[in-house]
């Protein structure tokens, strides 16, 4: 494992996810997507918590208790793991730091270097994603003070969408309003879409810039992409991810007018109705699990709610193929990935039942028989429309970005 002594260890990048209580990092060779090391850090900065770091490193896995009061204490451990369980960073000859960034706004079409400027734009649009950008925040403060010497880049999961144009990306909202509180669908998942679009472009045989795909990034959050020359031209998140499709927790689309009749008739505050909407809705909200595997287990042995679910969540994700269909006039391949659509086979037979006028025709048995980790065709093999299944990997991606914005300077 590894490539530590070979020319091409310059590639290696640390790719860090700093979430609100957690710290996942990974070495990843930008080049060959080999993963020298691993680990993740949870409950940071939770008081009356004891945090817990998991390193790993191949077949081996290091756990340990420890305080981890915030995202610098749990850099800290993570340095501190290197060094005592490897590999050992020095060597692995590090090219740059490459963090997860949710929200970039409207300012950032593309990964960047991270300077004050830049780290100036993304608090200004952390009120669109108070959630998430305040953490990553903290992990590129803590990366900044840890690995200073390094390159640190920024890969934002709204960039691959900038690319929409105006009629996608435009609410019909007052145009006032909208432009002063910079109310636009921004997408999300951009880093998983962008890789499994080139991904399933090379499968196909064709270019990245030639592929018209629909991509399904179904985990417990969940969005579609339209990808027309391998660029996303539409995508169900919008300003923030609960539009879209029915996920693990979230709603998905949905009456906005739902929001003023809770209020109204319910007597429910704001955050309480932001609570129900994104925590206690989708899966869980109509079978009581937010996991599939719960869902599709329950309506197979005749529960009448997790049968309902199951069929919600299918009917919205074929809604979502005749809508791009539309956008894209020619589709190449209808792509799933995710936890979802790389491991649920009745997920994906419910999304394409009935559609094969529009040229999507399933292999059953393909469907069924689907190795994990691996690229898939499910398609029959005169389907005018490939399907496919392509396991995402969005450290790989980040770790490429991080390398190609480092690269070009
Ligand atoms: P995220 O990164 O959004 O947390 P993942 O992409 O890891 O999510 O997907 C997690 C979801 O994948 C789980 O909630 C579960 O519903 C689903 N999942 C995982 N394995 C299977 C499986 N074998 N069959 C059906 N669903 C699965």
């Amino acid at each position: 494992m590894g490539t530590a002594g070979e020319p091409r260890t310059a590639q290696h990048v640390l790719v860090i996810n700093a979430g609100s209580s957690s710290l996942k990092y990974q070495v990843v060779d930008a080049a060959s997507g080999t993963a020298l090391a691993s680990g993740l850090a949870e409950r940071v900065g939770q008081t009356g918590a004891v945090g817990h770091l998991r390193h790993e490193v191949g077949e081996d896995v290091h756990e340990r208790e420890l305080p981890l009061p915030d995202h610098g204490a749990a850099m800290a451990a993570m340095r501190e793991a290197f060094e005592a369980f490897g590999p050992e960073l020095a060597s692995a000859n590090l090219m740059a730091v490459g963090h997860r960034v949710v929200q970039g706004g409207p300012e950032f079409s593309a990964s960047v270097r991270i300077d004050a400027e830049v780290v100036a734009a993304i608090e200004d649009v952390s009120d669109l994603a108070p959630l998430h950008n305040p953490p990553n925040l903290a992990g590129i403060r803590a990366a900044q003070a840890t690995f200073g010497d390094l390159p640190q880049v920024a890969v934002f999961d709204t960039a691959f969408h900038r690319s929409m144009p105006a009629h996608a990306a435009t609410y019909a909202l007052d145009r006032e309003i909208a432009q002063a509180h910079r109310v636009r669908r921004y997408g999300a998942h951009g880093t998983s879409h962008q890789y499994v679009a080139r991904t399933a472009a090379r499968e196909l045989g064709l270019a990245p810039e030639s592929a018209n795909l629909i991509v399904f990034h179904l985990g417990n959050g969940a969005s579609a992409t339209a990808v027309a020359g391998g660029r996303s031209v539409d995508t169900s998140m919008g300003l923030t991810p609960l539009e879209g499709l029915v996920m693990g927790t979230r709603t998905g689309d949905i009456d906005p007018a739902v929001v003023f009749h809770l209020a109204r008739t319910a007597g429910m505050s704001i955050d309480e109705i932001d609570t129900v909407m994104n925590r206690r809705s989708g899966l869980l909200g109509l079978a009581g699990s937010n996991d599939m595997r719960d869902v599709v287990d329950a309506a197979e042995h005749g529960d009448d709610d997790a049968r309902l679910a199951l069929d919600v969540y299918c009917y919205r994700l074929r809604k979502y193929i005749g809508a791009y269909t539309a956008a894209l006039g020619r589709v190449d391949a209808v792509v799933f990935t995710a936890g979802v659509g790389e491991n649920s086979a009745p997920v994906r037979a419910g999304a394409l039942r009935g559609l094969e006028n529009l040229g999507i025709m399933l292999d059953e048995a393909a469907n069924k028989s689907v190795r994990p980790g691996a690229v898939s065709c499910i398609s029959v093999q005169d389907s005018p429309v490939t399907v496919l299944v392509v396991p995402t990997n969005e450290e790989w991606e980040i770790a490429r970005e991080a390398a190609r914005v480092v690269q070009a300077i």
